[in-house]
């Protein structure tokens, strides 16, 4: 079922003015799910000048982040004052690399970002109607069409992208004005971070998620593409 959901036109609205519409419309049934990059910083630094009650924020964690983005995720607790829930696998990367063989994401990244990402997020939106999310047209050919509202059958859930038209300068604009906390490694040529396994550094001029899944012509994880099973048992 393809579900709908009146709302304004959004294209020349301020994304706070959008996360506004999303807490007043599905206040504590709205999760935030965040990487902890700088969109996702911007996206709570607006929902504290919303609500003082700040939205559940979830982050999938695989396993296999940097250490540098862990550290950022104890920084932005503590900046924010909030409490981040990790949405973890239900395949252990022991069980994982016992059913598929070890460093299943040189081989397969599809089946380990299915397991350790698409999976966990059907889970961890089970208890929600939308979720907010900072994908952005900028950041890939594959994302310039991304509308700021959409239904996510798998979930069961409205994605919103407050910040689809947004572009990097402007997120990391506001992330000095406010001087946020960020990752480190943005400093040093990583714009997109995902696990460490599968993330490497852009040089000039490449889309900021070339770094990722660079030897396999993969750009998304699964999370955002739709069309990309959710259910356990595929594959
Ligand atoms: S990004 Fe790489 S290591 Fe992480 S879940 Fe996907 S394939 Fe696995």
């Amino acid at each position: 079922m393809n579900k709908t959901i009146e709302h304004p036109d959004f294209e020349t609205a301020h994304p706070q003015d959008i996360l506004r519409w999303g807490w007043e419309t599905f206040g504590d049934t709205m999760a935030v799910v965040t990487s902890f990059q700088p969109t996702g910083i911007v996206t709570l630094h607006m929902l504290k000048q919303i609500t003082k009650r700040m939205p559940p924020v979830l982050t999938l964690d695989t396993g296999l982040l940097f250490e540098e983005t862990y550290a950022t995720i104890k920084a932005v607790e503590a900046y924010f004052g909030l409490y981040v829930v990790h949405a973890t696998p239900t395949l252990e990367l022991e069980q994982q690399a016992a059913r598929y063989g070890d460093k299943l994401w040189e081989r397969d990244p599809d089946t380990c970002c299915h397991w350790r990402k698409v999976i966990p997020l059907k889970g961890a939106l089970a208890v929600y109607n939308a979720w907010t999310t900072g994908v952005r047209r900028d950041q890939s050919p594959g994302r310039a069409n991304t509308p700021f509202v959409s239904w996510d059958e798998r979930t069961d859930t409205f994605r919103i992208c407050p910040f689809a038209n947004w572009t990097n300068d402007m997120v990391w604009t506001y992330i000095y004005a406010y001087n946020l906390p960020y990752n480190p490694l943005h400093d040093q040529n990583y714009p997109s971070i995902g696990c460490r396994t599968c993330t490497q550094p852009v040089a000039d001029g490449q889309y900021s998620r070339e770094g990722r899944w660079a030897n396999h012509g993969k750009t998304e994880c699964g999370i955002h593409d739709l069309s990309v099973s959710i259910e356990p048992s595929n594959p």
